[in-house]
């Protein structure tokens, strides 16, 4: 069984090992991830069906097209969401579909990212998703949707990490290099994005390595003090900021260093 890895656990082992460690090794529960609205939900999976069901045959949809995507996926909301989810999903249309010529068939949509990577003589899973696959004309671009309602970009750092994983992934799964990462802010009809090259690989492919010696031999798992302590729920377990920490509880649950070597 191959130890699992994402970007959201890569990015916590990047900003402090100690949070990892207590995290997903020692399965201290923390409240630290929130899921996402319904709205955000129904939305993105409008867009799923929008982009996976078109007839490509034809070039452009019209709006209706749109319209009846949101009507099978917004069952259950509110009128005040479903009216919000219809002004976002015009603003889509006008600003990414009817300026086109044409739209192309994604390669996937809604799709979930697998990829391995053996080091330290350890498995590592890599696992994640997508909103959406392109195909470019020298590789692939990976689309994210957000539904927030200013642009918030993630730090370089995590980017970085979200990059390098989703290269291994892709380039295992469609012998293709990822070209570029787009965040597509659906409220305010604006694309950006990031490029994406073969030093986004070794750059995780290090930090993995790095995570595998720690996980090999169980220690190394160093707090690293920074910004992101305002937001970390283990502050009376961190020496680093405290200067009588709790005992650490045991774990309720294998780690998943041990469930990969099945001990
Ligand atoms: S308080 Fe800071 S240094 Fe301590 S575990 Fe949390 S993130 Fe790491």
């Amino acid at each position: 069984m191959a130890y699992q890895i994402s970007a959201t656990k890569l990015q916590a082992y990047n900003r402090c090992p100690y949070a990892y460690y207590l995290r997903y090794e020692r399965k201290l529960t923390s409240n630290e991830f929130f899921g996402s609205t319904a709205l955000g939900t129904a939305l993105h999976q409008a867009l799923a069906q929008c982009h996976r069901d078109w007839n490509y045959q034809d070039p452009l949809p019209d709006v209706r097209w749109v319209h009846h995507c949101w009507a099978q996926n917004s069952i259950g909301l509110t009128a005040n969401q479903i009216a919000e989810g219809t002004e976002i999903l015009e603003n889509y249309y006008r600003t990414f579909i009817a300026s086109e010529t044409s739209i192309h068939q994604p390669l996937a949509v809604e799709g979930k990212i697998h990829g391995f990577l053996q080091v330290e003589n350890l498995e590592f899973l890599i696992v994640g998703r997508y909103d959406r696959l392109d195909f470019l004309e020298d590789g692939l671009e990976l689309i994210d949707y957000k539904s927030s309602k200013e642009i918030k970009l993630p730090d370089d750092s995590e980017l970085d990490v979200q990059i390098g994983l989703y290269y291994v992934a892709l380039e295992q799964t469609y012998g293709q290099s990822l070209k570029c990462l787009s965040l597509l802010f659906l409220r305010l009809g604006e694309k950006i994005q990031f490029e994406a090259g073969p030093e986004d690989k070794e750059h995780v492919q290090e930090m993995i390595s790095n995570l595998a010696v720690r996980l090999r031999y169980d220690r190394g798992w160093e707090p690293t003090p920074g910004s992101h302590c305002d937001r970390c729920t283990y502050t009376r377990y961190c020496p680093a900021v405290n200067r009588d920490p709790q005992p650490i509880p045991e774990a309720t649950s294998k780690s998943q260093l041990q469930l990969a070597l099945n001990l």
